[in-house]
């Protein structure tokens, strides 16, 4: 009862349309400055890297960024309980029997993907944990502008349907591990998996009537083919108010798409497993809202130095206003996103994130003369939404002009290769590159997937291969450098 009775306190805290972007200020101000002193005062990687600045007073840009190879290198001086150690976390993830199950009886335990680097190790406590579906409950969903709603959840609870890929110790999926036990009367959970066949999960989804619906970008597009081909009847039952969209991008086109088929508001969340409730999809139109009195987004160019609304920046610094027990402060992530330098339509006063791109390794180019020019990633896209037996697909560039399209049917069905080529060279021709590219397309039975189950949609191993050979340029100019000068 007292678990309810903060969370409902919490919820009140949070609800939107009371804040006024001062306070936000204010709150976020009041928050940093805690972060700061506890990890100055009990986390010794901080109390050493924050040496000589006065965390009191000092601005934000004063601290030294966090990368996530600095932050497993130093974790165990990085964390503020000096129980936990990287190894015993380590060997505690990769049991499955742990998931769930709170380490030491304090902490919820769970790692980010891989498939950009190193995966990284993220611990939080039971406060933590709670303020990701307190965050959900107050600004995720779209509900009339009062509070009231929220406590009749309790007799009439929410439902939410959640796909994902299969139970593990991913961020999106260790949380609902942990949801809240004094949560379960008021809100309604549907896991699917996304590799469990598609007329299961139909039927699972039709006879639950979820309000949410959440899930990837690739299972929501999926589940969207059924509806619009007539195999799933989630519309007529008109149960759903709201489908969100989390850890993949999700092209305009293709949420528009989706509020067609469905008839319901598509939210569009940026987020990661270091900072889950960084942002919550705008209820109302395109983009997220930061959750600015919990974390802090620092939109910035390759420098980190600030970028203005209204200009894409080269990544982000994340600092997690209310992870206490591991401090993640100024850490850099590369993605890029735009701030719009305008108020949202919604009538929020949080931060209005109108873009998210994705990561800068994973965009698609060519060149001309010398130059690098963008390929958008819908060339590649548009046509194979009109793929009906597709289950997964992934774009591939492998050289300066050469893309591979590697598409998975879906279970017992077969993908017509010679017609999707012949629409995505239409589509080519329709962006005026049918001279500047190649493309090659291919069937496959798999893609290889990341710990979280998720596809890199979108991959350019040509980039990554001229990045590897720079850097054995420079190792090999530095080792150079060294060598004595007759
Ligand atoms: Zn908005």
């Amino acid at each position: 009862m007292f678990g309810l009775i903060r969370f409902a306190a919490t919820l009140q805290r949070l609800y939107p349309f009371r804040l006024t972007p001062a306070v936000v200020r204010k709150r976020q101000e009041d928050s940093l400055r805690a972060l700061l002193a506890h990890a100055v005062a009990n986390s010794p990687y901080y109390r050493r890297r924050f040496a000589g600045i006065d965390v009191a007073t000092c601005a934000l840009a004063d601290l030294p960024t966090l990368t996530k190879t600095e932050m497993m290198e130093h974790f165990d001086e990085l964390v503020t309980d000096p129980r936990l150690k990287k190894a015993d976390l380590g060997r505690f993830v990769d049991d499955t029997v742990n998931l769930g199950r709170y380490y030491l009886g304090e902490y919820g335990v769970s790692h980010t993907s891989g498939s950009q680097g190193q995966p990284a190790l993220i611990v939080q406590d039971r406060h933590a944990l709670s303020l990701i579906f307190a965050v959900q409950f107050a600004r995720a969903a779209k509900l009339k502008r009062r509070f009231l709603p929220h406590l009749g959840r309790i007799i009439n609870p929410a439902r939410m349907a959640v796909l994902t890929i299969k139970p593990g110790f991913y961020p999106s999926a260790a949380a609902f591990a942990y949801f809240p036990r004094f949560l379960k009367p008021a809100f309604k959970i549907l896991h699917l998996s996304f590799s469990d066949p598609m007329e299961k999960n139909i039927k699972k989804l039709e006879s639950f009537r979820p309000e949410f619906l959440t899930g990837y970008a690739s299972a929501l597009e999926a589940f969207g083919r059924e509806e619009a081909e007539g195999r799933m009847q989630l519309r007529a039952l008109g149960c759903l108010k709201q489908i969100t969209n989390v850890a993949e991008p999700l092209t305009d086109a293709a949420a528009v798409e989706l509020e067609r088929i469905f008839s319901a508001h598509v939210a569009d969340e940026y987020a990661m497993g270091e900072c889950m409730v960084l942002s919550s999809g705008c209820i109302e139109g395109r983009g997220a809202h930061v959750n600015a009195d919990l974390a802090i987004l620092e939109v910035v160019d390759e420098h980190n130095r600030p970028v203005p609304p209204g200009t894409e920046g080269s990544k982000v610094l994340v600092t997690n206003l209310y992870n206490r027990v591991q401090p993640i402060i100024r850490y850099e992530v590369d993605d890029r996103l735009t701030l719009s330098d305008a108020p949202c339509p919604c009538g929020s006063p949080l931060p209005h994130i109108v873009k998210i791109t994705g990561r800068s390794k994973d965009k698609l180019w060519f060149e001309d003369g010398g130059e690098r020019r963008e390929v958008p990633y819908y060339v590649f896209l548009v046509p194979l939404h009109h793929v009906l037996d597709l289950a997964e697909h992934q774009i591939v560039q492998t050289g300066p002009r050469n893309f591979l399209v590697r598409l998975v049917p879906l279970k017992g069905k077969r993908i017509d290769v010679a017609r999707v080529r012949e629409m995505m060279l239409e589509s080519i021709r329709l962006e005026g590159l049918e001279a500047a590219i190649v493309v090659t397309i291919e069937a496959v039975p798999d893609l290889p997937r990341g710990p979280s189950g998720k596809v890199a949609r979108v991959k350019n191993e040509y980039a990554l291969t001229l990045d590897k050979r720079a850097s054995q340029r420079s190792a090999a100019d530095a080792a150079e450098d060294k060598l004595p000068t007759a």
